[in-house]
């Protein structure tokens, strides 16, 4: 499982996230739910210690994966890169580079080491996992950029999968897509759920209660920082939430 537990954020001064915990079963797709500026793409970098490279940034609480402190000083940056991927709003492969190398290009950044037959099995497994084979089968060598949008957002999922990950962390992956590519995407993400502990950012409710099994409402009234006004399996939070605020926040109210 993935764990946080009582996490605060700061940008400067500002406190943007108060107190939030949570668990992300192993094996489950958690979506994270809530108006614009509520601190959900903070909560998801504060989950891959993306936090710490921004200027400025400041937290406390911990993170816990598998029981393991992610932000243990003795372990470095890449162990958590390795071990938790991140596909993000705006598909964004190596543009310039093959289609192959955007998929090994995971393994080069976190420092894996592998021989030529290996990187060509994982880049067929990789690209099978995220719903682009056999399509690109013929096209390895085409630079990632001449792929269609959603596409490239396919082989972005591709590239984080390289490293086998054990969880990956996704912020609105879809809300740059046709819906043709949308539901390609979420048909990947219920495949990859058995092996990848997944966590969703999304704007689109009925994405939300397709794809997860489990869904945390965040919100940031006036002024405050971001909390989770409440988390629970997904059906409940849609059919009989226990906070007005999120059945309001759920059928559209604001
Ligand atoms: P959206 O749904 O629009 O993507 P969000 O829930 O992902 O919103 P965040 O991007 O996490 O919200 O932002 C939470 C708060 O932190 C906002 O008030 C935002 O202005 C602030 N914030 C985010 N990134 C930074 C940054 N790099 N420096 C300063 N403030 C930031
Ligand atoms: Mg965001």
């Amino acid at each position: 499982d993935l764990e946080a537990r009582s996490i605060s954020a700061w940008f400067g001064e500002r406190k943007v996230l108060d107190r939030v915990s949570l668990v992300m079963p192993a094996g489950t797709v958690t979506a994270l739910i809530g108006p614009s500026g509520c601190g959900k793409s903070t909560f998801l970098r504060i989950l891959n210690r993306m936090h710490e490279l921004i200027p400025g940034a400041s937290l406390a609480g911990e993170v816990l994966l598998s029981g393991q402190d992610v932000y243990d000083p003795a372990r470095k940056l890449t162990d958590a890169r390795k071990r938790i991927g991140m596909v993000f709003q705006k598909p964004n492969p190596f543009p310039a580079m093959s289609i192959y190398d955007n998929v090994v290009a995971g393994l080069k950044l976190t420092g894996v080491r592998a021989r030529r037959a290996e990187k060509d099995a994982l880049v067929e497994e990789c690209l099978t996992k995220a719903g682009l084979w056999p399509e690109v089968r013929d096209r390895l060598k085409q630079p990632g950029g001449a792929l269609s949008g959603g596409q490239q957002q396919r082989l972005c999922i591709a590239r984080s999968l390289a490293v086998r990950p054990d969880v990956l962390l996704m912020d609105e992956p879809c809300s740059a897509l046709d819906p043709t590519s949308t539901r390609r995407i979420e048909q990947t993400i219920a495949e990859l759920a058995h092996e990848v502990t997944i966590v969703i950012v999304t704007h689109n409710m009925q994405q939300a209660a397709r794809v997860s099994q489990q869904c945390a409402f965040f919100l940031a009234e006036q002024g405050t920082p971001g909390v989770i006004v409440e988390a629970g399996p997904t059906k409940r939070i849609f059919e009989s939430p226990s906070d007005t605020r999120t059945s309001d926040y759920v059928h559209g109210r604001f």
